[in-house]
């Protein structure tokens, strides 16, 4: 988040240090566009230590020459003009070189319509056409695709995402070379690739941009989401990125388990994959072992998958209402149990515990002191008797 002003006083000042500055990349594009821009980028002609002298700042990449200056609550990434070395990895350039105008720095970017400058009037730089591939709706790699593709596979899922928020379409030679590249996406890391999903699954046109990433085939080459886009794409239906990942469990665990979700959203998306089954009918029993979350969720996944309906505020009341949330809430303590039978601790003491739970989120059972001791002697003790 950021303002058009602070980032104008920011050009200003390095102005006035003798140095040259622009806006840059999806601000200028956005403001051009109408629509308000949430991040700003600048690139200058400062080095990296001289920005740093000017602001209150962080070196947040400075190898790579950028600085997050501080403006208030916001923050501003000020990068100086630069070059990308070969990248072994598809992800960070190996190296850069520090540019020494600021048309090379635009010439690594990745598309026309990111690709512009704006200064502090609000005046435009444009070397790359970037103000006509706006107007024609246009998504277009600056210089040739392969290449660029071929420097960073994750600029292909980023033809996708632009084409999803902006609902532009994406100009021919460049969605050539995306069908031909689509092999080079498993070069990429699962932490870039969660994250461009992600940014694609939020985007207003979510529907167009997966059928763009079908119909040119990349799914085939993320391993996981193959079967999950094929069903995106025939229901016509959308989706946000939890229920997409749980539905993408459900259908492949065995590759989603291999991706580098926290271990919380693994745990997550792979019990609500697995209640999401259409025979599993979600029940008390359910939001008591997994919690609300998980439990809708599933509830969610169910839905897409089967077209059924599902009432959200029935599971959130039945959640609300559930007679007992936790075994430590039961009435009947394990010490009280280990007294009466004469036994001692053991693992014996959760099953008697999961049952009386069961019993009590069925109502077969009050959790109330003298029926549960009740249900204990008699199911329990009396058994001891006959062992
Ligand atoms: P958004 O609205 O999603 O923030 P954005 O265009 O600002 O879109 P960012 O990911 O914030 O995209 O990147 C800022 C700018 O940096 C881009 O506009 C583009 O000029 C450049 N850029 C970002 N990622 C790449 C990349 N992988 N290859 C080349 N240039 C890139
Ligand atoms: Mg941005």
């Amino acid at each position: 988040m950021g303002t058009i002003n602070h980032a104008n006083q920011i050009i200003k000042k390095l102005k006035s240090e003798g140095h040259e500055a622009y806006i840059v990349g999806g601000a200028v594009r956005d403001h051009l566009l109408g629509l308000k821009p949430v991040d700003f980028d600048l690139t200058t002609s400062a080095k990296p230590n001289q920005v740093m002298k000017l602001f209150e700042s962080r070196a947040t990449g400075f190898k790579y020459g950028t600085i997050t200056v501080l403006m208030d609550q916001f923050t501003y990434e000020v990068t100086t003009y630069r070059t990308d070395g070969p990248s072994e990895d598809q992800r960070h350039p190996d190296y850069v070189f520090f540019g020494t105008s600021v048309e090379e720095d635009v010439l690594r970017r990745d598309f026309t319509i990111n690709g512009m400058l704006m200064d502090e009037h609000g005046e435009i730089t444009d070397y790359v056409s970037g103000q006509d591939d706006l107007k024609q709706k246009t998504i277009k790699t600056i210089g040739e695709p392969y290449l660029r593709f071929s420097e960073d596979a994750l600029r292909i899922l980023r033809a996708i995402y632009f084409q999803g928020k902006l609902n532009f379409s994406i100009e021919d030679e460049t969605y050539e070379a995306m069908k031909k590249m689509a092999g080079l996406l498993t070069t990429l890391s699962n932490e870039r690739l969660i994250v461009e999903l992600s940014k694609i699954i939020k985007t207003d046109y979510q529907l167009k941009a997966i059928d763009t990433l079908h119909t040119l085939n990349l799914h085939h080459h993320i391993k996981g989401i193959e079967e999950t886009i094929d069903v995106i794409v025939k229901k016509k239906k959308s989706i946000t990125p939890e229920t997409f990942f749980t539905v993408a469990y459900y259908f492949d665990e065995k590759n989603m388990s291999q991706w580098t979700f926290s271990n919380k959203l693994k745990h997550k998306f792979h019990t609500a994959g697995q209640l999401s089954k259409e025979n599993v009918k979600l029940s008390a029993q359910h939001l008591f072992d997994y919690g609300l979350e998980i439990v809708k969720l599933a509830a969610r996944t169910q839905a897409y998958l089967f077209d059924t309906s599902y009432a959200m505020n029935k599971l959130e009341y039945m959640y609300e209402h559930l007679p007992i949330k936790s075994a430590v809430d039961l009435k009947m303590k394990s010490t009280e149990m280990m007294a009466l039978t004469h036994k001692k601790a053991g693992a014996w003491i959760k099953d008697v515990q999961d049952d009386m739970v069961k019993k009590i989120l069925s109502h077969e059972l009050k959790n109330e002191r003298t029926e549960l001791f009740l249900y204990f002697r008699e199911t329990y003790v009396k058994g001891l008797k006959h062992e």
